[in-house]
């Protein structure tokens, strides 16, 4: 009887998971695992990281979804909490398989755990395996022409997009699974806690449906009804324009390949409408920023918490917590800031039009460095993702690779107006705007006395009063940053 132990991570799938599959083709006997990991010491240098608040909401509901499909397909899936390099020697010495199957993970910590645990389980003469699942392309697949690493995304694009058509395989099947006898104890989910509830503050999360095949559905859904005009809808936070398959993708409930394979065919069959296929392809190329996250990180993996570009260390960061708190809460008096944030708190979730904009109103006009940026977004999206979320905030502080240059701050009411620009988002996420005229709900600072009276706001009560002056706050950002350059 060959055995194996499937370990799942992120690749919470039975579609197109090819350490599964393998282990269902290959062994007589496959026992699937989860390990919550809450143990491993967290250190600095490998960053590694306790998964955060909102995405243990995620995860309650990803597995509870996930134990209900495999056991319909007859196979057996156990929960295990601990460190997980120790519970996976555990297992192996309570249930002895010859073999331990893994879809691979990039992170620096996820590397570094993966390989001592891959040498130990050698040692013992227990077969390993890793599998190419989560990324189109591997970070060490993509060279430029002369052998090295990108650093710019454009080129990055042309390179794997032809590549991925030509080379991307059909997505595998759910296999069939393998039921076990001897199953090892499995911990209880309800167990974890992983839900909150002093206080409950998931109400507004009910916009989600965790899960393999709800993920499938929103792809479905975005591919019939957005996904043709993506490029002219994706910067409108108040639109559903966008195919919000973030969260599923940062806990592999659908593969990037069967993204790509579903969009194919949608490019093939808007065959004849450019306009269209237009649009889809710059969907695709938004996936492609997800992979060159994972590039960019998998060859500078100091990047987790330190900017790739040396000099923006001297930035004269200021940490100033009360700032700090009052963005965290969205209460900064700039309302597509406090949307934005509001959004996030209430649904896990930010439109990415309005992520720019919140990191560069803290990174810039607060001066407060972008790390702490980086470690709120960790504990409060439901797609928090390493490599994308240090890409997004070394993106908007200029320190990163292909950032935004840094004398570009963004102006938030120019750029409120200009997105949101009947102030629908405002009046969702900040309701006690929704009173005051389009011309003023950017910038409710400007109105006149008589205009908040009638819309029943006195700010300072109400609503905040702008935190900083956008105008004098830009320009010492440009000072600190000037400063910065002539120092280096
Ligand atoms: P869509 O527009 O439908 O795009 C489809 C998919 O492409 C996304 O699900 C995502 O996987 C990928 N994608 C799109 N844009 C980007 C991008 N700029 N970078 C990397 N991948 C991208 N994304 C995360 O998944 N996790 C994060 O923790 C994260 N943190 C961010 C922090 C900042 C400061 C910024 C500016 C961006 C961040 N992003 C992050 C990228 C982006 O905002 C989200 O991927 C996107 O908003 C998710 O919504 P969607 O699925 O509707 O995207």
């Amino acid at each position: 009887m060959k055995k194996a132990l499937v370990w799942l991570r992120d690749d919470l799938r039975l579609r197109d998971n090819p350490a599964l599959h393998h282990a269902c083709e290959h062994y007589d006997a496959v026992l699937i695992v989860y390990i919550l990991d809450d143990e491993t010491p967290q250190t600095e240098n490998y960053g590694d990281r306790r998964i955060g608040g909102a995405q243990r909401w995620w995860l309650h509901h990803s597995l509870s979804d996930l134990k209900d499909n495999i056991e319909k397909h007859g196979g057996t899936f156990i929960l295990r909490r601990g460190q997980a390099n120790t519970v996976v020697q555990n297992l192996v010495d309570e249930w002895e398989p010859q073999a331990v199957l893994w879809n691979r993970r990039y992170t620096p910590w996820g590397i570094n755990h993966d390989k001592n645990l891959k040498s130990k389980l050698q040692d013992q003469n227990i077969a390993v395996q890793s599998f190419k699942a989560n990324l189109l392309m591997e970070p060490w697949e993509v060279q430029t022409k002369t052998g090295g690493n990108y650093g710019v995304y454009t080129p990055f694009w042309k390179n794997i997009r032809p590549r991925i058509m030509q080379e991307l395989e059909t997505p595998l099947d759910i296999p069939q699974l393998k039921s076990i006898e001897d199953s090892p104890a499995s911990d209880t989910l309800n167990d974890w806690g992983l839900l909150p509830t002093q206080p409950d503050w998931s109400g507004g999360f009910n916009i989600w449906s965790p899960g393999e095949d709800n993920a499938l559905k929103r792809l479905d859904r975005f591919i019939d009804q957005a996904a043709a005009q993506y490029d002219e809808q994706r910067d409108q936070p108040s639109v559903e324009g966008t195919s919000r398959l973030s969260p599923h993708l940062a806990f592999g409930e659908i593969s990037p390949r069967l993204i790509w394979y579903k969009l194919r065919f949608a490019l093939e069959s808007a065959s004849g409408n450019t306009n269209a296929q237009d649009n889809i392809d710059v969907y695709l190329s938004e996936i492609a920023w997800r992979e060159f996250a994972y590039h960019l990180l998998f060859h500078h993996p100091q990047t987790i918490n330190q900017p790739l570009k040396d000099k923006y260390n001297k930035v004269p960061w200021i940490m100033n917590e009360d700032m700090y708190q009052k963005w965290c809460k969205g209460q900064t008096g700039i309302p597509i800031i406090d949307a934005g944030m509001r959004q996030l708190l209430q649904t896990g979730w930010m439109h990415n039009r309005v992520r720019m904009l919140v990191g560069s109103f803290l990174v810039k006009n607060c001066l407060i460095p972008w790390q702490a940026g980086e470690n709120w977004f960790w504990d409060t999206l439901v797609d928090a993702d390493q490599a994308s979320n240090v890409m997004g905030w070394q993106w908007v502080a200029g320190s990163g690779a292909d950032a935004a240059p840094y004398f570009r701050v963004f102006n938030p009411v120019t750029q409120g107006e200009r997105f949101d620009s009947n102030g629908d988002y405002i009046r969702e996420f900040v309701p006690e705007l929704s009173g005051l005229p389009n011309q003023y709900i950017h910038k409710p600072w400007e109105a006149p006395e008589d205009v908040l009276r009638e819309a029943r706001i006195k700010l300072g009560t109400h609503y905040p009063k702008p935190l900083v002056d956008l105008k004098t706050s830009r320009q010492a950002a440009l000072d600190a940053y000037a400063k910065m350059k002539e120092s280096s």
